[in-house]
Formats: structure tokens, C-alpha cells, sequence
């Protein structure tokens, strides 16, 4: 009888132990990837997630044919399939790689519940996160809701355990149960159609991931402490994406950051891992305190009297605000599926205390345009943002999209390479047009209100109606 394996959010071959426990047992393994967009309170993935998973699954598909095997392919609500596919193979085994969401954590208890009854082994592993959100523990017994402890509980715990090796053979079936065509569940988007612009930037996949990570760990991570506020030469990792599908494991990265001590010094080294532990902070309070992409975390936020001005978001959404390095940034996101760490600070900060218009808005359209979309760090992310998070950045610090634009994009490189408009401003100007002499803007080919938008808000008057309406949610 065979072992059925279910990946989700760990496609990748390496370091996966409900992968290696499948190997292990010597029976037949059947692999396998649910597209469930029926059970209740499962998040439908964005459109550039799903063109991102329908690349990655291909990938998945290569590594497990190479291991002499198949995935197969099924949707439907997870429940029945997985029952489908254990009476199908007569699979006397279950094992998969938990997840940490409110509905996912219930789906998966229910049918561990449902094989179990039935005698039939379901088995699951830690891979998504270096430590069970579940365990980490303040003294008292309690979910953190700050950082700097969590990261301080986390690193004393530091049994991080060394990554396993992929597989030698994935055992193939007899027969395997039948499989959908990964065309027919339309995970290429239409619109925007992003195979061009986003298959330009990215290869999904556990291969590009490891080379990514290589080309990281060896050329930039000694520079990282100061490089990483900089979105111009962009010097991150860029692993984001490959973390959020689990093409790469985050127990991997930790013992190789670790490890690089010939190149990078103790404070990169530190700084990028404790990178990695914010994803693991999000994921602390998705498990902990559930709904976080829809209820304020800090329930006074629920009185904010946001502005409903659609308008305003469509100009946000397509980088017309006319200040540039918001511009550049939603530009870059549409473009690309991405954006700098740095710049989704400031377009996040701009849409909820200049335009004031409600942090949900914005995690909606990320979720729908990264690639690295994430169901904890993104409302985690967009919650500190507002104010209205775990250990948030207080609202009345108002990011000046100028400063910050002067301060982290100084040469104006960012800006040129995503609004090829304003390529021609010199660097002094680039930050704000609307104040550069006319003749400056004509020999740079800018009309401003034609060529570029003017500002559709005042930062001095919007930062005065925030701290208004601040005060307002105080009672
Ligand atoms: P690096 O700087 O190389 O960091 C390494 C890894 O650490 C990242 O790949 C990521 O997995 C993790 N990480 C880094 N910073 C953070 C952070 N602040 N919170 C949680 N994890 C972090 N990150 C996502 O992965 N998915 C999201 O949907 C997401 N949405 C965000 C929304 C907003 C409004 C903001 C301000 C940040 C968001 N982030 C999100 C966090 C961060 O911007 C990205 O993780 C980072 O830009 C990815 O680039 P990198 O892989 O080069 O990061």
C-alpha cells in the first residue's frame, strides 16, 4: 500500500521531511498537489501567486519525474480529495507539512481526524517554520505581540535543526490515480497577462531558488546591513517568493547565513537572519490571533474614519499620485510581482495616512500583485504599516515620501528605472518635479498634469487631516 504525499507549501524536494518520512518508508509514494478553492476560509490566491504556483508545480513535477515518479495533479476541497485518493490507491499512509491558519489548521485536523478513524496512518511535519508558532512562549504563557522578545525566545531556543537531504527515489506506484491537466485549473492570469514582465524577472522553482540563495549568501549578504534600505541597486535576497511557496526551506537558510562567516560579518549575518524570523513573527501571530488580513489587531483602528475614494486608490494602484517614489514603487509591484522592502513601507504608509484610505484596500492588492503574496506576512506587514498591528510603527510617525525618496534613492536611480518619464530630471529634482523650475522641467521633456500627474495630495495637508482623524479614533 502506498504513501500518499500531499505537498502544499513546501514544493520542494530538499529539506522536506514529510518528503524524506515518504522516502523512508520504502513503500510506493504518491505525490500529490490539491487546487482547493472550495473549502471555506481558504484564501484564493492572487493572480501573480497563481502564475507563480503554475511555474513552480511544473518544476515540482520535473524533480519528482527525476526521483522516477509523478505528481498528480487534482482539485476540489481537500477533504473529499483526499479521501478520493486514499480509496483510490488504497494508501495505508498520509503525511504532509503543516500550515498554520485558522482554516487550513482546521482542514488538517479534520481529515488527520477522518484517516485515523478509518486505521489509516496521517503523519505531519515542521517545515514551513524553524519553530511551531504554537511554542513560542513568553514567560507567562502567552503569544508575543512584540518582536524583540519573540526574536530574543527564538534565538535562545536556537535548535534549529540542520536541513535534510532530498530523497534518493520516490518509489513509484503500480498505477497512479488520475490526474487534472495543470492547464485547466486557469492559473495563468489573462489580465494582466504577466508570463512577459514577471517570467522576464523570475524563475519560480526549488533550482533557481538554491541559485538565488548561492548567488546571496556569496555576493551580498556582507553588505546587507547597509545595502538593504536601498531599492536602486537592489541587494536583498529576493527569496521571498520561493520562501512563501516553500521552494526553499527556512532551516536551510538560517545554518547557511550562519555558516558564511568567511564573508559576511556578525551584524549582516544577524540582520538578514533576523529577517527571516519576522516571516516567523507573522506566522507567531496568524496562529495566535487569527483573521489577521481582516480585523484590526488593535481594535481602536475599528472606529478610524476611513476615506472611501476610489479615485484616489486607482491612481495609487497604477503610479499616478504623482510623488515618484510611490509611483515607482506600484509600478515596479504591477511590472515585476515584486517590490523593494523599503518602497512597500512608503506606498503603504502614503495610502493609509495621505490618502487614508483603509489598510485592507492595500493588502488587497498586494495579495493580488506579489508574487511572494503572503498569508501572514502581508497583513502582519500592512498592519504595522497602518498602526493597527502587533507592534506596530505608531500611526503619527508619517512617513515624508521626499525624505525617504532623498534619503534611500538619493541619485534618483530607482525612480528612473520604473518612471522612464522623469529619466531626464537631474537627480535634485527627481524627488519632487512640482517644485523644479519650469525651464528644468521642459528640457527634461516633463509637463507636469500631462507627461507625469501633478500630486494628488498636499503631504502638509494630508499629514494634518491623518493626525485629525488619529484623534478622532481616540475618541
Ligand atoms: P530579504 O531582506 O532578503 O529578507 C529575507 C527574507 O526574510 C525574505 O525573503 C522574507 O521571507 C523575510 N522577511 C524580510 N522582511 C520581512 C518582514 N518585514 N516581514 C516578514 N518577513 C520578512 N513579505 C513577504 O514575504 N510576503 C508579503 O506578502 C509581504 N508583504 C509586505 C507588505 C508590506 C506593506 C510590507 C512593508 C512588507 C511586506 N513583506 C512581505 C516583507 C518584506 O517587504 C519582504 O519579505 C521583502 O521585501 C522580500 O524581499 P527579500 O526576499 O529580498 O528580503
Amino acid at each position: 500500500a502506498p504513501t500518499l504525499m500531499w505537498f502544499r507549501q513546501d514544493l520542494r524536494l530538499l529539506d522536506n521531511p514529510a518528503v524524506c518520512h515518504a522516502a523512508e518508508a520504502g513503500r510506493p509514494v504518491v505525490a500529490v498537489y490539491i487546487h482547493d478553492e472550495q473549502t471555506s476560509g481558504i484564501r484564493p490566491l492572487g493572480a501573480a501567486q497563481k502564475w507563480w504556483l503554475n511555474q513552480s508545480l511544473k518544476k515540482l513535477n520535473q524533480a519528482v519525474e527525476k526521483k522516477g515518479n509523478h505528481l498528480i495533479f487534482r482539485s476540489g476541497p481537500a477533504d473529499r480529495v483526499i479521501d478520493e485518493l486514499v480509496k483510490e490507491t488504497g494508501a495505508a499512509s498520509v503525511v504532509w507539512n503543516r500550515r498554520y491558519g485558522e482554516s487550513e489548521e482546521k482542514l488538517d485536523a479534520s481529515i488527520k481526524s477522518a484517516l485515523t478513524d478509518r486505521g489509516i496512518e496521517a503523519k505531519s511535519f515542521k517545515a514551513l517554520l524553524m519553530h511551531e508558532p504554537a511554542l513560542v512562549r513568553t514567560k507567562t504563557g502567552n503569544p508575543y505581540k512584540v518582536y524583540t522578545p519573540f526574536w530574543k525566545t527564538f534565538r535562545a531556543e536556537a535548535d534549529v535543526r540542520q536541513p535534510l537531504p532530498a530523497p534518493g527515489e520516490l518509489k513509484a506506484p503500480d498505477s497512479y490515480p488520475k490526474s487534472d491537466d495543470l492547464a485547466s485549473w486557469g492559473l495563468h492570469p489573462s489580465k494582466p497577462d504577466w508570463s512577459g514582465t514577471i517570467a522576464d524577472k523570475w524563475t519560480p522553482g526549488e533550482d533557481a531558488a538554491q541559485e538565488q540563495m548561492e548567488h546571496f549568501l556569496a555576493d551580498d549578504l556582507r553588505v546587507y546591513d547597509e545595502a538593504r534600505d536601498h531599492p536602486g541597486p537592489d541587494r536583498t535576497s529576493r527569496l521571498s517568493p520561493y520562501l512563501r511557496f516553500g521552494e526553499i526551506s527556512p532551516f536551510q537558510l538560517w545554518h547557511a547565513a550562519h555558516d558564511q562567516r568567511r564573508t559576511a560579518g556578525d551584524s549582516a549575518r544577524e540582520t538578514w537572519v533576523k529577517e527571516l524570523v519576522w516571516r516567523e513573527f507573522s506566522y507567531h501571530l496568524l496562529h495566535n490571533f487569527q483573521s489577521l488580513h481582516e480585523k484590526n489587531f488593535n481594535e481602536k483602528f475599528d472606529a478610524f474614519p476611513w476615506a472611501n475614494n476610489a479615485s484616489f486608490l486607482t491612481a495609487w494602484q497604477t503610479g499616478k499620485t504623482g510623488y515618484p517614489i510611490v509611483d515607482a514603487g506600484m509600478r515596479q509591484l504591477y511590472q515585476t510581482g515584486w517590490m523593494h522592502n523599503r518602497v512597500r513601507m512608503i506606498v503603504g504608509s502614503f495610502l493609509v495616512k495621505h490618502l487614508l484610505i483603509d489598510w485592507r484596500e492595500g493588502e488587497r492588492w498586494f495579495w493580488d500583485c506579489l508574487v511572494d503574496g503572503d498569508p501572514a506576512s502581508n497583513p502582519a506587514q500592512w498592519q504595522w504599516v497602518a498602526g493597527s498591528g502587533a507592534d506596530a510603527a505608531p500611526y503619527f510617525r508619517i512617513f515624508n515620501p521626499m525624505m525617504q525618496s532623498e534619503k534611500f534613492d538619493k541619485k534618483g536611480e530607482y525612480i528612473r528605472q520604473y518612471i522612464p518619464e522623469l529619466a531626464q530630471l537631474p537627480d535634485k529634482h527627481i524627488h519632487m518635479p512640482w517644485e523644479a523650475p519650469l525651464t528644468v522641467l521642459r528640457d527634461a521633456g516633463v509637463k507636469l498634469g500631462d507627461t507625469y500627474p501633478m500630486p494628488i495630495v498636499d503631504h502638509k495637508t494630508a499629514r494634518e487631516k491623518a493626525l485629525a482623524a488619529l484623534n478622532e479614533t481616540k475618541g
